[in-house]
């Protein structure tokens, strides 16, 4: 993402970023009160935003975590997933759900598309699950915010005894039959990156119902030490000692961060509202242009909108999606494309040998789609801007 110095730039022409993280007066005295405190590590405000976190999802247990990548590779890990274990997960997403499979020296199964929902095609799950051996876990992406068919997934998973880690870094606070993501597979990660739906600058989340997984994340995510920092500088043990059970890893949060986050998730309806009320008021003016709009939330279920995606109707168009990203900024504003499908990647494409044609929805959705700006602290002129640019650039380039 390209940041631009606003200053430098006149009150009309201000360049409209993509994303913009929405810290309040709370959080920046949260995070003064910890600064002040003596304590900045892992401590009393990551178990109150742990705590926070677990009773508002509605699970036994939240891990916070210093990224969402880390809470995927904790749940995969708290799994057991090994070398000769598959792990089938979208091509149609951030690197982050893939890679976490590779540090556990497993191999990703990847899967097409549904070009509507830009979930997983769970009709490809079945095939990829019988022609081939080994396959243990399925990792579900929720992209955009727009909740994978769960229903459909877990019933697979129970056919064949296979575990559910749900990528939910779009899905706060999406729903699925009612339910928040996080209610539904075996463990669910969360992302607080800068330009997530809420954040701590960096900084993840994994909560799961059963309590041997809790119990081997909180171990792995610091060092392999079979108790925290903090329960060490209050547990009744000599100050000085600890265990070490496991080669663990660094991924604990810091109280620092949790201290944007338990402010952040007090205000998740509110920034969702206001998400989801641009995404109404982008979907009400493009009708009747050369686009295709992403798809809502069943009825009774919510959308988190974090992403706003829309796909250019090529074949009316005189334009690339590339041209379009370039006008949009010409006139001032930032998009984004979500996602370069892995297997386009480099490092994906050559390790497993692939052929851009081998995920042939995901390749179409990828030369059309845009990411639109759709963050809390837009002004309705903001969003009217963009919809005159949209509008504007559609309509000159027609065919
Ligand atoms: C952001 C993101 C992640 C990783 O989250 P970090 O907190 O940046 O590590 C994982 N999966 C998806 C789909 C994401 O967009």
């Amino acid at each position: 993402m390209v940041l631009y110095n606003q200053n430098s730039m006149s009150k009309s022409k201000k360049f409209l970023p993509f994303a913009l993280p929405d810290i309040g007066e709370e959080e920046i005295a949260e995070v003064v009160d910890t600064l002040k405190s003596g304590w900045l590590t892992t401590g009393r405000k990551t178990m109150q935003f742990e705590k926070a976190f677990a009773e508002l999802i509605g699970v036994k247990h939240a891990l916070a975590l210093n990224s969402g990548t880390a809470a995927l590779h904790l749940a995969l890990e708290a799994l057991g997933v090994g070398p000769e274990d598959k792990v089938i997960t979208s091509v149609y997403t951030f690197t982050a759900s893939a890679e976490i499979i590779r540090y556990l020296e497993a191999e990703p199964l990847f899967v097409d598309i549904n070009p509507e929902t830009f979930n997983l095609d769970v009709n490809l799950l079945e095939k990829t699950i019988r022609e081939n051996q080994n396959v243990k876990v399925i990792i579900p992406v929720h992209i955009a915010g727009q909740a994978c068919d769960m229903n459909r997934i877990l019933e697979i998973a129970d056919r064949y005894s296979l575990k559910v880690v749900e990528d939910a870094a779009h899905a706060l606070p999406t729903t699925f039959d009612q339910k928040f993501i996080g209610n539904h597979g075996d463990l669910t990660a969360y992302s607080f990156y800068a330009t997530k739906t809420i954040t701590t600058g960096e900084g993840g989340m994994v909560v799961t119902d059963n309590g041997q997984y809790a119990e081997r994340i909180r171990t792995m995510r610091l060092h392999g030490i079979n108790s925290d920092v903090f329960d060490r500088y209050t547990s009744d043990k000599p100050k000085w000692y600890y265990e070490v059970v496991a080669p663990g890893f660094k991924y604990n949060m810091t109280d620092v961060a949790a201290s944007l986050g338990i402010h952040q998730l007090n205000r998740v309806h509110d920034f969702q509202k206001k998400r989801a009320s641009i995404a109404r008021q982008y979907t009400d003016a493009f009708q009747n242009l050369p686009l295709k709009l992403p798809v809502v939330a069943r009825p009774a279920d919510t959308h988190s909108w974090h992403l706003y995606m829309i796909q250019l109707d090529l074949d009316q168009l005189t334009i690339s999606r590339d041209q379009f990203i370039e006008f949009m900024s010409e006139k001032g504003i930032g998009t984004s494309v979500h996602f370069i499908p892995l297997h386009l990647q480099p490092y994906w494409r050559d390790r497993y040998g692939f052929d851009s044609k081998d995920f042939p929805k995901a390749l179409h959705v990828f030369e059309r789609v845009v990411s639109l700006p759709i963050y809390t602290r837009m002004t309705d002129e903001q969003v009217d801007r963009v919809i005159a640019a949209v509008r504007k650039i559609l309509s000159n380039h027609r065919i």
